[in-house]
């Protein structure tokens, strides 16, 4: 089967295939740094970096832009209620977002520019919007793009455009259908932004959300790219509204595929403040729950399915990795270094095929996740049976380390071995190569004094702490 993916333009699956062979441009809408990003906002970042790697085991290039909001109506304010600089109230949030992405074991994108350091690219969209005569002037300054003018508005969101009302104009970053109107390019300066604003030829002011997205999506993957993805909620307006931007500029398609990820819910419900669900990563964290624990229930459902979180379903997640660790460690145990890797048992060539069939299909994780413990099944039954040869075994292994690269969660985080722990490994290493196994044992036994095990494995020996 080939890869496909529901596309929400097309509202089907259809067959993918990257405008350029073997090179996949993706742009991911990123945070807006006001807050730190709650598990709902994960859930979408670990859907994206599921796809993401993905796309490299199928033999993909993948360059993927994920933008920093640090500017809008949120951030401005949050800004001038404390009182400081909008950089010094986005940087706090922005440091935590990459410390989230590392505790999740989110795999970096190739960018993450910010807003603020793109407005000339955003000036000169609009400039270009002026020269297409889709974009225009209102009394109070700030510039608005006309939706009428822009015949295919409303596609991918599938509007009712009757009930536009001609002339009506919408200065908020978000909005509902119910105000579908001109949404705002740039905004003109006004009292409540303070110190915040940027010298435009129109005025002073500062650009609107949506222009942020099609300005740096396009200078980092050029005027019409692969895939473009968000949440649900990202469908309308924001979407919608950088479509009409970049289309409306460059007269070409902007991005061929877009996929968009489900809520999340807790407990059933919403999750909301004043329901007390309301869980940022720190939260569930300070619980003591691991990030691994949390990105293997944040990826477990399929990414269009709404997921409930809830905390039962993570003590799934963690006895469900408890089980692979046992697994992996059953098969280390029997496996010793210097028997080369042979082929995969049928068992796991089955799963296997299963694996990447089920992923080829719109990301099915379920299927995914039910042939990778199809695997630790059958293997731990081949084990009790000794019906698994060494060289089987390194296979296997090295089947899993396959696995994790899409799944991330597979092998528990590797602790970092300090640096003389990692030159007495380096020695072990040499004195094994030139057959001084007295000398390696010796090695072995001052890491064991300083608290680390040596693992040999396919790619060569690993520390682990004991
Ligand atoms: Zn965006």
């Amino acid at each position: 089967m080939s890869l496909q993916f529901y596309n929400t333009l097309s509202r089907r699956l259809d067959e993918f295939q990257p405008l350029e062979e073997g090179h996949v441009r993706m742009y991911t809408c990123g945070p807006t740094v006001y807050n730190f990003a709650h598990i709902g906002n994960f859930r979408a970042y670990l859907f994206e970096d599921l796809l993401r790697r993905y796309l490299k085991f199928r033999g993909f290039q993948v360059t993927q832009v994920m933008n920093l909001t640090d500017v809008d109506d949120k951030t401005i304010r949050g800004a001038n209620e404390k009182k400081v600089l909008l950089s010094e109230y986005t940087k706090t949030y922005v440091d935590a977002f990459f410390e989230d992405l590392k505790t999740l074991n989110v795999e970096p994108a190739e960018y993450y520019p910010a807003a603020t350091d793109h407005i000339p690219d955003m000036i000169k969209l609009i400039h270009r919007l002026f020269e297409k005569g889709v974009a225009y002037q209102s009394d109070d300054g700030s510039i608005y793009f006309s939706i009428e003018k822009f015949k295919n508005y409303g596609r991918l969101a599938r509007l009712d455009m009757s009930g536009l009302r001609a002339g009506a104009r919408v200065a908020q970053d978000e909005y509902g259908k119910e105000n579908l109107a001109d949404f705002a390019l740039w905004k003109a300066w006004d009292e409540k932004d303070g110190d915040i604003y940027w010298d435009s030829p129109w005025g002073r002011g500062r650009p609107g959300w949506h222009i942020e997205c099609s300005a740096m999506s396009m200078r980092y993957l050029g005027e019409s790219f692969d895939v473009h993805t968000g949440g649900v909620d990202n469908i309308f307006p924001h979407h919608e509204d950088e479509i009409a931007q970049s289309e409306a500029a460059t007269g070409k398609p902007f991005a061929h595929t877009w996929l968009h990820c489900a809520h999340l819910i807790v407990d059933g419900k919403k999750m909301s403040k004043s329901l007390g669900n309301f869980h940022t990563l720190r939260d569930v964290l300070s619980r003591g729950y691991s990030g691994r624990e949390i990105r293997y229930e944040l990826m477990a459902t399929h990414y269009r399915q709404a997921l409930n979180f809830t905390f039962e379903a993570l003590e799934a997640a963690r006895s469900a990795l408890s089980r692979l660790d046992e697994f992996s460690r059953r098969l280390q145990d029997v496996a010793k270094a210097g028997e080369s890797e042979t082929e995969l048992p049928s068992w796991a060539r089955s799963s296997s095929d299963k694996f990447t069939a089920a992923l080829d299909d719109d990301l099915n994780i379920s299927e995914a996740l039910a042939a990778l413990f199809d695997l630790v099944y059958a293997g731990n039954k081949a084990l009790n049976d000794k019906m698994i040869s060494v060289g089987e075994i390194w296979a296997v292994l090295a089947l899993l380390d396959e696995w994790d690269k899409v799944l991330g969660f597979i092998r528990p985080p590797e602790e970092t071995a300090d640096p003389e722990a990692l030159t007495l490994l380096e020695l072990r290493q040499q004195a094994r190569t030139s057959r001084n196994w007295t000398e390696a044992d010796r090695l072995r036994d001052e890491l064991a004094a300083r608290g680390w095990i040596v693992q040999d494995t396919p790619q060569g020996p690993k520390l682990k702490r004991k």
